[in-house]
């Protein structure tokens, strides 16, 4: 009888262990689960812009008193965006959100109009791609297509050489990395990346970015970077390493606001 009780014990004592056991192994999978936060696991549709910015709860419409037009940018950064402008405008500063997140189609529109009005002025398709490219993205390579970034209150470099621009991209200059955000493309010739032109008014938020573009970078093949016309020049003219990856090195220190 005794050695049967005992027998019986040590079943309990070996199920308590393995249900411990069970326990512990599920809270460290869920702690590893809650590490990392969603951005650093994004798939091939996010990364080319295949998004529905409307029912992506990712994604929340920029307040229409920090844009001039609706658009979309990824919550976080839409968070982040509003307290750079917050802190502006106790400057003496408005900033507004000209464009932001652009899925796939809506780059697509941009890129198939300009390749229609210009490819009759160049001998090639490359030659086309690289004019276009001086300002303008390629559907599926656009850090726009992210949420990360946006275009704030001119399009125009003249805008930003004088007056009421200067003063904004001297703030800007100052302090958007404070709240995460820097101006990816840069002079060119100082800075030596490769690309697009300077764009003054393009600014990212380098915290989110930057990991995508790693994902970016380990997941996307030329392959994909197709379903428009002018797409077969996206190997030509090295998109990837010379444009997606043609931001200013500075951002790149940049990924914590
Ligand atoms: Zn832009």
């Amino acid at each position: 009888m005794n050695s049967l009780l005992r027998i019986v014990n040590f079943g309990r004592m070996i199920k308590k262990v393995f249900l411990l056991l069970a326990l512990a192994f599920l809270f460290q999978s869920e702690g590893n689960a809650q590490l990392l936060p969603w951005y650093y696991e994004v798939d091939e549709n996010f990364l080319l812009g295949k998004t529905s910015f409307e029912s992506d709860g990712r994604f929340s419409l920029v307040s229409s008193s920090g844009s001039t037009k609706s658009c979309y940018l990824l919550v976080e950064v839409n968070g982040a965006f509003e307290q750079m402008a917050a802190a502006a405008q106790k400057e003496g500063v408005i900033l507004k959100v000209i464009s932001g997140g652009r899925n796939f189609n809506m780059q697509k529109a941009i890129w198939e109009k300009k390749w229609n009005t210009r490819r009759p002025n160049f001998k090639s398709d490359k030659e086309t791609a690289l004019d276009i490219l001086k300002y303008s993205s390629m559907p599926g390579t656009s850090r726009h297509h992210w949420g990360t970034d946006v275009d704030i209150n001119s399009l125009e470099p003249s805008y930003f050489a004088s007056g009421k621009g200067k003063k904004e991209y001297d703030w800007l200059q100052k302090n958007a990395g404070s709240f995460g955000f820097c101006q990816t493309y840069d002079n060119k010739q100082t800075s030596g990346r490769s690309g697009y032109s300077e764009e003054k008014w393009h600014y990212s938020y380098m915290p989110i970015s930057t990991v995508l573009l790693n994902q970016y970078n380990a997941k996307i093949v030329y392959e994909e970077i197709s379903g428009f016309v002018g797409s077969q020049t996206a190997k030509e003219v090295e998109m990837i390493r010379a444009y997606v990856n043609g931001i200013a090195g500075g951002c790149n220190t940049l990924t914590s606001p």
